[in-house]
């Protein structure tokens, strides 16, 4: 319990004083007169009704209601003597007579030693229950400022508590943040390497093979199994002038827990290979599947081995696909495959 300065006491004591204006008329009505009827009808004579000033002195200890070990009964005769032998043909019928067993007085319960009730606020007072009843009615400035520390160190040790969870949430609020960055960094990126750039988009340009694919790979862990092609020269209506990037639903060994049509934003980047690595622009093109009717095909979960692809036909101009440029260097390009699982409940 810590020690409370002097102006907090008087301020303490200046409040108690305020909030007893109301009873103060009756503490002034003198002892005798009153009859021992709540003489002193203090706060703390109030929440210490155990010790009650209209109790008898000698039976401090309060009277135990009667149990069934206290109440002695005999069978007695018509003349009231206890009944001996068996019973006599033609005797009158027994009453039975309760007779109760007083619980025995307890003398040493008088002079016994008996805490304060205060002793939990620090009061060390220790005496007869008679004297300590006095103390409680003389000592009430005293007890008053032992609640006042009370109360004080409550309310500090509250505050610690409560800042000491909210610092708690935070870093579990962080915690958690940067766990979901991390599984999104190690989970949901798909980096293709495609490599015979040239050889590609020549097989293209005969109309040979339009579109290279790229290895079956996972939207995250636990997920979709997708896989990505390109067409080198473009698709529809951007051949000649575009290439193309797409993405298609393989089956996976993870479709029965995986929810359906796949919604999942989609993020397509053609990888700057500058050796300048502080001046990069990559190209980003972010689809949002519309998980509509017509789309089922594309979306829905696969009957066969594999969906129909969906993407982006107009991804990057041909004219920006120079070999050691930008995005085609010794032969090679990047295309980077996001797949953001953000909204998507982990499995
Ligand atoms: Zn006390």
């Amino acid at each position: 319990m810590g020690k409370v300065s002097a102006p907090l006491v008087s301020q303490l004591r200046d409040s108690l004083r305020k909030t007893n204006a109301v009873g103060a008329a009756e503490t002034l009505v003198p002892e005798e007169s009153s009859q021992r009827t709540n003489v002193l009808k203090t706060p703390e004579t109030e929440l210490f009704q155990k010790i009650s000033l209209d109790r008898p002195r000698s039976g401090f200890a309060t009277p135990k209601p009667l149990a069934e070990s206290d109440v002695v009964v005999e069978e007695l005769e018509a003349g009231g003597q206890p009944r001996r032998g068996g019973v006599r043909p033609g005797a009158p019928p027994l009453v039975l007579i309760r007779r109760l067993k007083t619980p025995e007085a307890k003398p040493e319960d008088v002079d016994q030693e008996v805490d304060c009730p205060f002793k939990e606020f620090g009061c060390e007072q220790k005496d007869s229950a008679h004297e300590v009843k006095k103390h409680i009615r003389d000592d009430s400035a005293l007890h008053q400022t032992q609640l006042g520390d009370g109360v004080r160190d409550l309310k500090q040790r509250t505050m610690a508590s409560i800042e000491q969870y909210s610092a708690t949430f935070k870093q579990i609020d962080s915690a958690i943040l940067r766990m979901t960055r991390i599984a999104c960094l190690y989970s949901s990126q798909f980096v293709w390497h495609v490599d015979s750039y040239a050889a590609a988009l020549q097989k293209a340009k005969r109309g040979v093979a339009p579109v290279v694919f790229s290895r079956p790979f996972f939207s995250h862990r636990n997920g979709y199994r997708l896989a990505a092609s390109f067409a080198p020269f473009g698709d529809g209506d951007a051949i000649r002038e575009q290439n193309s990037v797409f993405v298609c639903i393989l089956k996976g060994e993870h479709d029965d827990v995986l929810p359906w049509p796949f919604a999942c934003p989609l993020t397509f980047t053609l990888l700057d290979q500058s050796p300048d690595k502080a001046n990069l622009h990559h190209v980003s093109v972010r689809l949002t599947p519309k998980t509509v009717e017509a789309n089922l095909p594309f979306l829905g979960r696969p009957k066969s081995g594999r969906n129909p692809a969906f993407g982006i036909q107009r991804f990057v101009p041909l004219s920006q696909m120079k070999s050691d440029g930008r995005f085609v260097y010794k032969d090679s390009l990047f295309i980077a495959v996001q797949v953001d699982v953000s909204a998507m409940k982990e499995i």
